[in-house]
């Protein structure tokens, strides 16, 4: 029997043996730098012409990997291979599924800083957060594996004499994962690992800016035991590649987390049944967020700033949980304005070379394009208090930028961002801050900051949110004690890491014999 699920713990960078191992894992890393990868279907390596050139967003010259491209004839032969796959994958028993999980688990636990390393290399996260994407990854693993274990029974129904019947869960089929940059490992792990683990196979395209740590994690299933052709690496255009999948008549789960524009649009896609095609599509959906946190006027305001700081800034701003609206309420708004403006001032912004450094890089040139333009908006829109300056002339670097007196309605509180830009509105009234938190199209997460026990639990019915966090900052989710997943336009609300989370994977049989 498996251990009770605990997650994983964090490393501290202020131990000098950590920090030590840190950089050799760092440099372990620099030394495989710009090597090519190839596609795996059904365990054979396949090498294109056409290549997705990965770069280090902190240093645009740097070449991560050089990955082979899938196009559309490869896709259509993954798919074959992952339907070939599935006829003997669904008949794996559960503990064995589970046990691969497990072994993949204690893989990248022995490699951790080196995964890290990755992550800091190709997605640009500070090693803080390097650390707590891979972190994350171990804990889908382990906690997944538990939750198929205790799935495989089914669940209880009643039987009459003469009659037994047993209601209990079965695979769907092929599955297609497509996967986002910011969680370049934990949130792509997550999303490969629960369809295969309750009898899956799946067809893995993940984000074109990081598919090279994706490399290395299919490299740990194989290792870890996974037969051929149950997940297949097939990197390559979102648009191409990835819609072809979404529409294939073959297809039939599909689990996408990114921006709530492709998510919608894959949405619509898979309602639509192709010829040949004798099922509906499953369609797991999980998208952007304009998370808010609210400061009431009865509030411990150092917490406030630093659960403000904390949310707006981590990892640049760039979680779909990323706190990018303070509603404050107008008797401690000036004072927690000012305390947010000198934490802000307060953070380091470069390449995470070093475990300090607060912030790193934006993702890419056309992620700093975007930001860019929301701060000339925010400009307009609203009072600049701090930041609101990049430097693209070596990597993506912005700095934490933070705008006061935005309306309610302005386009910096509704629209995502995704970057290091968070925007104050005053409220009159906790009432009103509530009406202001709930007043986007998003439903992600949010935050209250109040010591008054009559709001927590009026923001407990009226805060509409997938993840309600109180006196804390609104990011940080972790798996298996915060599931995670949004309402309205932030998704189909799956909650990643919780205990519903594998049965959208599966369909329910019932059966009933007769004695
Ligand atoms: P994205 O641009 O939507 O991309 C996500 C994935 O979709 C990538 O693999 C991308 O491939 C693929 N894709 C793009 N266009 C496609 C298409 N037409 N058909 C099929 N696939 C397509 O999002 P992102 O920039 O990577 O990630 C940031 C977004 O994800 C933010 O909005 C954030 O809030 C959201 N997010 C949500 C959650 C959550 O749990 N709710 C968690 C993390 C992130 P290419 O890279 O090849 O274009």
């Amino acid at each position: 029997m498996l251990p009770v699920y605990k997650h994983e713990p964090f490393t501290d960078f202020t131990v000098e043996e950590n920090k030590l191992a840190f950089i050799e894992a760092l440099q372990l890393v620099e030394k495989q730098l710009g090597k090519e990868y190839p596609l795996i279907v059904g365990g054979e390596r396949i090498t294109t012409q056409e290549k997705i050139t990965s770069i280090n967003p902190s240093n645009k010259n740097e070449v991560i990997g050089m990955v082979s491209k899938a196009n559309k004839e490869i896709a259509e032969n993954a798919i074959q291979t992952a339907e070939n796959a599935f006829q003997s994958w669904r008949k794996v028993t559960a503990e064995e599924r589970a046990n691969i999980l497990v072994r993949a688990a204690a893989i990248i636990r022995r490699r951790k800083h080196e995964f890290s390393a990755w992550l800091v290399k190709e997605a640009g996260k500070p090693w803080k957060e390097a650390d707590a994407d891979t972190a994350e990854a171990i804990d889908f693993l382990e906690y997944y594996a538990r939750q198929m274990i205790e799935l495989q029974a089914g669940k209880q129904v009643n039987s009459r004499i003469g009659e037994h019947n047993r209601y209990y869960y079965t695979p769907t089929g092929v599955c297609v994962t497509i996967s986002p940059w910011n969680f370049a490992l934990a949130i792509m792990a997550g999303t490969t690992v629960a369809p295969i683990v309750t009898g899956n196979t799946v067809l893995l395209k993940p984000a074109s800016t990081t598919p090279v740590v994706c490399a290395k994690f299919v490299e740990v299933l194989e290792e870890a035991g996974l037969p051929a052709g149950v997940v297949n690496y097939i990197p390559g255009s979102g648009a191409e590649v990835g819609d072809f999948l979404v529409d294939h008549p073959k297809t039939s789960l599909i689990t996408f987390t990114g921006s709530r524009d492709v998510g919608v649009r894959l949405y619509e896609k898979a309602a639509v049944v192709h010829p040949g095609q004798q099922h509906l599509k499953r369609v797991i959906v999980e998208m952007g967020g304009k998370d808010t946190v609210v400061v009431d006027n009865e509030a411990d305001l150092d917490l406030a700033a630093q659960s403000i700081v904390t949310s707006a800034f981590g990892f640049s701003g760039q979680k779909c949980s990323a706190g990018s609206r303070a509603v404050v309420h107008e008797d401690v708004y000036e004072e927690v304005l000012e305390k947010v403006i000198a934490l802000t001032k307060e953070l380091s912004v470069g390449e995470p070379t070093t475990g300090d450094m607060y912030m790193g890089p934006v993702v890419d040139e056309a992620a700093f394009t975007k930001i860019m333009n929301y701060i000339d908006i925010g400009k307009e829109e609203a009072r600049l208090v701090a930041g609101g300056t990049g430097d693209s002339s070596k990597g993506y670097f912005i700095q934490p930028t933070v705008f006061a007196d935005a309306a309610p309605s302005s386009r910096i509180m509704q629209e995502e961002i995704f970057g290091p830009v968070v925007a104050f509105s005053k409220a009159t009234s906790f009432d009103h801050a509530l009406e202001i938190a709930n007043n986007t199209e998003y439903g992600l997460t949010g935050a209250v900051i109040t010591k008054n026990r009559d709001h927590i639990e009026q923001a407990k019915e009226d805060f509409h949110v997938g993840n309600l966090y109180f006196n804390r900052n609104c990011t940080g989710a972790i798996v298996g004690y915060h599931p995670f997943g949004g309402f309205k336009m932030s998704g189909t609300d799956s909650k990643a890491g919780g205990p519903d989370y594998l049965i959208l994977h599966m369909q329910a049989k019932t059966i009933s014999e007769m004695y």
